[in-house]
């Protein structure tokens, strides 16, 4: 996310030049109007009358219900004031959409085309906006997606598997200084289960995954009594036992023989195929947002299937979570990593 060139995308190079050909004329002129499709003035949407149709009964602030009506914004949302704490407030303050001229149909569209193309930088080009505003509003999704798999809890059926997805050297820390040794150290071990409804995605460890690291991440989100279904790793029976369940597993060795059509694992192994896909999509993100991304390909895999639906879950999930971040505080502190 370092030395990213932010260049706005509503630019031409002939904005200064008083004569342009008339080639030239017809792509500004074009390309201006497909710039103010995706950015229209929040006058020219109905977002006003979608915000006011949600009525608050507490204090974005304080929670205290004394509260009353207080005139409109200049964008006619509506305003409230809080008799406790003496604030002023709207639907957005306290939430991701506070302080920003961030329209909401753009948020759509970036929703959109995030949650099912393949790299931000697409997205950002898709979008006509510059990758640091892509990056600052996926960060933003990430806020609102980071209790996601919190409450999943699998069942019947479950299959799990393990990934190990390698880490550049620059972002191992270790406590005295010293290299950590071994290629298995240098990779993170994630998590991946799915019950043909849901998946949870999570970073087990660094390097091999033990009982622990395994019982730690995954022993809320499975149902007593399930099914488990997978290859023949040791430190998945520690959920067999405490949780009585059902155990089929294959070895390894005799699945690498089979077809893809006979492998009883062969579910889970597509969902580890689409999660290097993702991964590999996303490769410009700085490992310490690993898991914020397998949240959101949680997010993604899991019910419901529809994306508009997904949106909607996004944008009530935004309007009822307390959550900022100021775009300056996000590079600002990129920015100190440097140093
Ligand atoms: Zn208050």
């Amino acid at each position: 996310m370092k030395n990213r060139i932010d260049t706005s995308r509503k630019k031409t190079p002939w904005d200064n030049q008083d004569e342009t050909n008339p080639f030239e004329t017809f792509v500004k002129n074009k390309y201006k109007e497909n710039y103010n499709i995706k950015h229209p003035k929040l006058s020219e949407t109905s977002e006003a009358e979608l915000l006011n149709s949600i009525v608050l009964d507490k204090c974005r602030y304080c929670d205290g219900k004394n509260i009353r009506k207080y005139g409109l914004s200049k964008n006619g949302i509506k305003r409230y004031y809080c008799n406790d704490c003496k604030r002023e407030f709207s639907v957005t303050t306290g939430t991701i959409f506070q302080n920003d001229k961030i329209s909401i149909t753009e948020w759509i569209e970036y929703l959109l085309d995030i949650l099912y193309y393949g790299s931000f930088s697409l997205t950002s080009r898709v979008n006509k906006n510059s990758i640091n505003t892509t990056i600052y509003w996926t960060n933003k999704l990430f806020t609102l997606l980071r209790d996601y798999q919190d409450d999943i809890v699998l069942k019947k059926n479950v299959y799990i598997d393990e990934m190990f997805y390698t880490v550049r050297k620059s972002d191992i820390k270790t406590n005295n200084g010293k290299k950590l040794r071994g290629i298995s150290k240098n990779q993170y071990c994630i998590g991946i289960w799915f019950d043909n409804k849901n998946v949870i995605v999570k970073v087990e460890c660094l390097g091999k995954p033990t009982v622990e690291t395994t019982k730690a991440a995954f022993i809320n989100h499975i149902e007593k009594g399930s099914t488990l279904i997978h290859d023949d790793e040791k430190s998945h029976k520690v959920l067999i036992k405490e949780l009585n369940l059902e155990n089929k597993s294959y070895k390894s060795a005799t699945l690498k023989k089979l077809n893809d059509k006979k492998n009883s694992l062969r579910p889970i192994n597509h969902i580890c195929d689409l999660l290097r896909q993702f991964l590999n999509a996303h490769s410009g993100f700085d490992r310490e947002n690993l898991q914020d991304l397998l949240n959101m390909f949680s997010f993604l895999m899991s019910r419901p299937r529809d994306r508009l639906k997904k949106v909607y879950i996004i944008f009530e999930k935004a309007l009822t979570t307390k959550a900022t971040l100021k775009y300056r505080d996000l590079f600002n502190s990129e920015k100190s990593d440097d140093n």
